[in-house]
């Protein structure tokens, strides 16, 4: 029966190449541009987890979320969200389903790598005033010295009230920032690791200059500092212990290229997935099949622990209190439910190939990368989606135009990371990872793809529906 081809038939039969997938669809290159736009304004009103919350929830509200009731009872399309310590979101769109067929679970993390103030960060030296940090996440420190820097946070006061506060951003605020060496003094700072271009001691951030017109005062230049301060949020040097004061990059999110088709932000790692999966959420019209639940979490970065962590039992409490609604055992919801998590992937950098192994890297302008598994040194640490699951993901994209393409995180031994999809693993639940590739993840300006935050959106969306 099997009739002779040719090598070239044989090849189109048998071989796979994944393809550049931005230029093959005209209409959807539109879309993913309109997308963007609305990615950006999200960006730039969200540069801390706080914040992003905060954006959150004003999306949620504005698409009919109302706050989540523990003990009632909801119909098929009532939609309810929480916000867990002003630090994370959880979204449901209840579904027609019975809760014991599992919930259609999506996942981010909208914490990234920044520059903390510890709790006595003002000082003065040499007649100007700083600020001490202690970096937060994966930060290759060199990166944040010589860029125009914000200051974002909340102080509590004595009293219990709280201010919170953003300098840097618009254009009529002023900026800070780390200084570095000139070259020519720079000889010997040269001779150091690029792990210690910068050292973590040496991240401390220039706030101010002026000093207080009494000469006789001691560290007068620090003073100066705090009575500004006081004057625009009635706080003491001592209510610095009782805040969380981040300090990020100043710059908004941008087009990047001639032909505008990436986006440069700091954060896209991983509020461009958050974002896809709220949008996604909140773009389901009629009540899903299954309960589709939206979890923004936050410290990823650090290792998701603590209380607004991906190991936090607030998240499953949530749906605990859902699945007591229906007397359904939260096992039993679990082990029936689906999760894609939702984070960035590292994309090839065709100016550092040496890292990368090409064939399995995902790529720009590829789609959305799906992860199998993560972990580092013979996958310690491992999140691996059975191949089962991977193929249940994959007809799911085919059948809903998802251009998707597989990805693992460099060479083997050259690094490696993980992402929160074991904490939901670890609960029994199907989990996968996927989301965009990110070129200068972790820096204070990383690039994504239009085309890819578009393939996320589409993908989540996908999930949500299944
Ligand atoms: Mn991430
Ligand atoms: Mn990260």
């Amino acid at each position: 029966m099997s009739e002779k081809l040719t090598a070239k038939e044989y090849a189109e039969k048998l071989l796979y190449t994944p393809e550049y997938a931005a230029d093959k669809q005209a209409d959807v290159k539109e879309k993913a541009a309109a997308f963007a736009e609305g990615y950006k304004k999200f960006m730039d009103s969200a540069k801390t987890e706080r914040e992003a919350a905060v954006v959150s929830e004003q999306m949620l509200l504005a698409a009919g979320y109302k706050a989540f009731e523990p003990k009632k009872a909801y119909a098929p399309g009532e939609k309810v969200y929480f916000i867990q310590e002003n630090k994370a979101v959880v979204a449901a769109t209840i579904g027609q389903k019975p809760y014991e067929e599992g919930f259609r679970l999506v996942i981010a993390h909208i914490d990234c790598p920044r520059l903390d103030l510890r709790p006595n960060p003002l000082y003065e030296s040499d007649h100007m005033s700083y600020f001490r940090t202690h970096y937060y996440g994966g930060v290759r420190k060199y990166q944040w010295a010589t860029i125009p820097l914000a200051i974002h946070g909340v102080f509590t006061r004595a009293d219990g009230s709280s201010v919170n506060f953003a300098i840097g951003e618009d254009e009529n605020d002023p900026v800070f920032c780390i200084t570095d060496l000139l070259p020519h003094l720079g000889a010997e700072q040269n001779e150091r690791k690029l792990s210690e271009g910068i050292k973590g001691e040496e991240l401390n951030v220039l706030i101010g200059s002026d000093t207080v017109e009494e000469e006789d005062v001691k560290e007068a230049v620090k003073l100066n500092t705090l009575i500004l301060l006081n004057q625009k949020y009635g706080i003491t040097e001592r209510d610095f212990t009782r805040a969380e004061i981040e300090v990020v990059p100043a710059a908004k999110a941008r087009d990047v290229g001639f032909d505008r088709s990436m986006i440069g932000a700091y954060g896209h790692d991983d509020r461009v997935c958050a974002y896809a999966e709220l949008k996604a959420i909140l773009d389901i019209e009629a009540a899903p099949e299954k309960t589709c639940v939206c979890i923004l979490a936050d410290k990823e970065e650090t290792g998701s622990d603590g209380v607004s962590g991906m190991q936090s039992s607030a998240f499953e409490c949530f749906m605990e209190e859902l699945c007591d609604s229906q007397n359904v055992p939260l096992r039993r919801c679990f082990a029936n439910s689906f999760c894609l998590s939702a984070d960035v992937t590292a994309a090839f950098d065709p100016n550092f190939p040496e890292v990368s192994e090409k064939r399995n890297d995902a790529k720009l302008n590829y789609g959305m990368g799906i992860c199998k598994f993560t972990g580092a040194r013979g996958k310690s640490g491992t999140s691996d989606a059975s191949a089962e699951v991977v193929a249940y993901l994959r007809k799911l994209f085919a059948d809903n135009g998802v251009v998707w393409q597989m990805s693992e995180l460099g060479k083997v031994d050259q690094g490696g990371g993980g992402t929160i999809a074991k904490y939901m693993a670890n609960r029994n639940i199907d989990t996968i990872d996927a989301g965009v590739p990110v070129m200068s993840m972790h820096a204070p300006f990383e690039v994504v793809a239009k085309f890819d935050c578009f393939m996320t959106y589409l993908g989540v969306l996908a999930a949500y529906k299944a």
